[in-house]
C-alpha cells in the first residue's frame, strides 16, 4: 500500500509548498512545515529526520512522549515538537517537559497550568492560541473577546515563561473551497485585530492548513501548515500505544 518513500512525499509537499508560495506573492521559505506524526511509529519519525524534516507534531500527549523519548535513543538529530490536540489538564505537566510549543490553547486555565509546570522545569515555552473557526469543528476558543482578555493578560507579564508566538485553527471538513477560505481568513483578521491592540505582544504565526487544504491556506497567509496523511500515509490507528 505505501507506494512512495516518506522522502519522496516530503520532497513532493515541500515543492508544492514553494509553488504556493510563490503563486500567491510569498515570500519563499516563509511558510514551515509542521510534520504530524500521530498513529505512526517512531520508525516514521527516523526516516523523515533523515529526509532533513526537523519539526513535529504530535495531538496525543501520552504519545508523543513515549514516541519522542524513545526517538532520542536511536537518533541523534535534533528534532522540535509541537503539541496539537486538545489538552487535559492532567497531560499539561507532560507536554511542557516534551514539547517546545503547545499550540492548542484552548482556556485560561490550560495557559496557566502550563505557566506552572514551565516555571517549575525552569522552561520556556512557546504557545498558540486555538481559535474556532469553522462551523463543524468543535476545538477552540469560541470568541474574539475571550482571545482578547487572554491576551491582556499575557501582555501584562502574567505568564512569564510563555511566549505567545501565533494561532492556530482547523478549517471545517468541507468540499467548500469558499467554507474553508472563510475560516482562514477569520483567523488572519484575529491576528490583524490582536498585534493592533496588543502592540507589545508580536502574534507572528498562523498555523493553519493540514493535507487537504494547506494550499488555501498559504493562499491566505499561513506561516506553519501542518501536514499528517500526505507525508506519512493514512494513520495506523492502534499501531501505536498512547
Ligand atoms: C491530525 C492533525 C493534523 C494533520 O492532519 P492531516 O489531514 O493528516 O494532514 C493537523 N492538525 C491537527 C490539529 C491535527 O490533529
Amino acid at each position: 500500500m505505501e507506494t512512495e518513500s516518506i522522502a519522496k512525499r516530503l520532497e513532493t509537499i515541500r515543492a508544492q509548498i514553494h509553488d504556493a508560495e510563490i503563486k500567491s506573492g510569498r515570500t519563499p521559505g516563509s511558510v514551515r512545515l509542521c510534520a504530524v506524526s500521530k498513529f505512526h511509529p517512531v520508525q516514521a519519525v527516523v526516516e523523515a529526520i533523515e529526509a532533513g524534516q526537523v519539526l513535529f507534531g504530535e495531538n496525543r500527549v501520552q504519545e508523543a512522549s513515549s514516541k519522542f523519548s524513545e526517538l532520542q535513543t536511536i537518533c541523534s538529530k535534533p528534532y522540535q515538537l509541537h503539541i496539537i490536540g486538545t489538552l487535559q489538564r492532567n497531560k499539561i505537566k507532560r507536554a511542557v517537559e516534551c514539547a517546545s510549543c503547545i499550540q492548542s490553547v484552548d482556556r485560561i486555565e490550560v495557559l496557566e497550568d502550563i505557566q506552572k509546570h514551565a516555571a517549575s522545569l525552569q522552561k520556556n515555552i512557546e504557545i498558540m492560541f486555538e481559535m474556532h473557526t469553522g462551523e463543524e469543528s468543535k476545538a477552540g476558543i469560541l470568541c474574539a473577546d475571550e482571545l482578547y482578555a487572554y491576551a491582556e493578560r499575557c501582555a501584562n507579564g502574567d505568564f512569564p515563561n510563555v511566549t505567545v508566538t501565533g494561532l492556530m485553527t482547523m478549517a471545517p471538513l468541507t468540499q467548500d473551497t469558499n467554507a474553508i477560505k472563510r475560516s482562514f481568513e477569520t483567523l488572519r483578521k484575529l491576528q490583524e485585530t490582536l498585534n493592533q491592540k496588543f502592540p507589545g505582544l508580536p502574534v507572528r504565526e498562523l498555523s493553519m492548513g493540514m493535507s487537504a487544504d494547506f494550499i488555501t491556506a498559504i493562499e491566505q497567509g499561513s506561516t506553519l501548515v501542518r501536514i499528517g496523511t500526505a507525508i506519512f500515509g493514512e494513520r495506523q490507528y492502534g499501531a501505536v500505544q498512547a
